[in-house]
């Protein structure tokens, strides 16, 4: 709503959307404002009669626009990227319709996938106030080893990079549910059917789509979708160890296949590990046919396979979930934002999960999206949420390092998916390489923590 400056330094309950509002200081010259702060007293001098006074005044023709929508944003999507949205949104103060899917009909199997999160993700959760309850779900990872298919080693700890963990890994769907319980008690946030069923609700000023790789509303919005890919599937389970992990997350190169272990804390705070394989789908389906002990079998075989010293660093590994499987690809939305819409998360981008980046990318669009419109609500306030040069700012700054990411994965992937001698050897030796420059090890661990 708008409320004249000065007026008390302006408090009032907004008669459309029944939010409390406040101005700024720093009013444009016609001394007109869209104010989004939590429920507030009402202001010195303002009576108190439940609808407090405010005025509507003669307002410039970008902000007459935005007063056409019921909310603020609308937040399209299910999981992680888009309920961290809505919460930031909210947290800053502006209205949020959350257009999420309908539950299933049938109970879907648990999530067992653990995500390795960064620092700038996990400093987004904790301004979420999520990170406090997702800790008892996370273990922090302080050395990592890589090893190539030849002799090649690479790895990086948490204290030669001076900080106190490289990542989290977390439990993902507890960190889904955590999300979902802080939505329930955020305020001005309301669920809304998808955007499917039509809704009074889903006309806001800006329309967030992170709905995931298969995004319908990204095709609505006309937005191609360039996907490649790459014939293998992330099998995923959780398991546990007879050694402990000591907070080391390893990884192998295998050619064609990719095997990480990410250390975890549950079911054993100190042995349990997140499995993350990518292999060639068919390998995929197979493994997910076998009984749990020959998968188990299948597994130990591998990894001593790929690296002898972890029948005694590792031991025996035990599964304590089912298996799942997601097909791996590489892509990107041709243009991420338009008048009135920003795409966010998979909806914009998916990588291989071999760095464990494609949350972490999702995250980063939120905080930076957050950034982006509190700046413009600052600097610009007559602009609506959906102004397109906002939301370039948004987009301008996602491309850089969305793309490096994507480059880095996609390029170790088919470094390490060819097997003729000479890309051996050229692999192999770059690890060793790597392992030895410390600026380019240092720029990799970079790009890592920040996404
Ligand atoms: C095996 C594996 C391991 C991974 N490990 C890591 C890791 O270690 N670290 C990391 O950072 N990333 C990792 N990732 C990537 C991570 O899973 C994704 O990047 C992340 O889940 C993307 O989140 P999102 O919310 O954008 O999309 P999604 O998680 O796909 O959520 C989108 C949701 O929106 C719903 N939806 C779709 N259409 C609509 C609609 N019209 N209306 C409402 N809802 C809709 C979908 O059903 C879905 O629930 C991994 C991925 C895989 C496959």
């Amino acid at each position: 709503m708008f409320l004249k400056e000065g007026e008390g330094m302006g408090a009032g309950l907004c008669l459309r959307c029944q939010n409390h509002h406040f101005t700024r200081p720093m009013c444009p010259p016609w001394g007109l404002i869209h104010i989004r702060l939590p429920k507030v007293a009402p202001a010195m001098g303002a009576e108190n009669t439940g609808a407090w006074p405010h005025q509507v005044f003669s307002v410039p023709p970008e902000v007459a626009e935005n007063m056409g929508s019921a909310v603020d944003v609308c937040v399209s999507g299910s999981g992680a990227v888009a309920m961290s949205l809505a919460l930031a949104l909210s947290a800053e103060g502006w209205s949020v319709s959350w257009a999420k899917a309908p539950a299933p009909t049938v109970p879907l199997p648990p999530d067992v996938r653990t995500y390795a999160l960064n620092a700038r993700a996990i400093a987004l959760l904790t301004r979420l106030r999520v990170w406090p309850a997702l800790q008892a779900f996370a273990t922090p990872v302080h050395d990592m080893v890589i090893r190539g298919d030849q002799g090649g080693a690479l790895s990086f700890s948490a204290w030669q990079q001076h900080v106190t963990e490289l990542a989290w890994i977390v439990d993902a769907a507890a960190l889904e549910c955590l999300l979902g319980e802080a939505l329930r008690y955020a305020p001005r946030v309301e669920v809304v059917p998808p955007l499917s069923t039509p809704h009074p609700q889903h006309e806001a000023q800006l329309l967030a789509v992170c709905e995931g790789k298969h995004a319908s509303t990204r095709a609505l919005l006309g937005v191609e979708f360039a996907r490649q890919d790459y014939g293998h599937s992330g099998v995923a389970a959780r398991l546990k160890a007879t050694q402990p992990h000591h907070g080391v997350a390893r990884q192998w190169f295998r050619s064609p296949d990719i095997l990480a272990l990410l250390p975890f804390n549950q079911p054993d705070p100190h042995a349990s590990y997140g499995l993350v394989w990518s292999v060639p789908t068919a390998r995929a389906q197979q493994l997910q046919s076998l009984a749990a002990a020959d998968f188990e079998r299948e597994l130990n075989d591998a990894l001593v396979k790929s690296d002898p010293a972890m029948r005694d660093v590792v031991g025996h590994l035990e599964l304590t979930s089912g298996v799942s499987a997601w097909p791996l690809a590489l892509a990107q939305a041709q243009r991420w934002t338009g008048p009135g819409w920003a795409l966010l998360g998979d909806a914009a981008h998916q990588v291989h999960p071999l760095a464990g980046q494609g949350l972490n990318l999702g995250l980063a669009d939120v905080d930076t999206l957050v950034d982006v419109l509190r700046e413009a609500g600052a600097q610009e306030p007559w602009r609506s949420l959906g102004d397109e040069r906002t939301l370039s700012r948004y987009a301008r700054q996602r491309a850089l390092p969305t793309q490096a990411m994507s480059g880095l994965t996609d390029g170790l992937l088919r470094l390490f998916s060819d097997e003729r001698a000479p890309f051996k050897d050229v692999r192999n030796a770059g690890m060793g390489l790597v392992q030895r420059l410390g600026p380019l090890k240092q720029w990799l661990i970079g790009r890592a923590l920040d996404a």
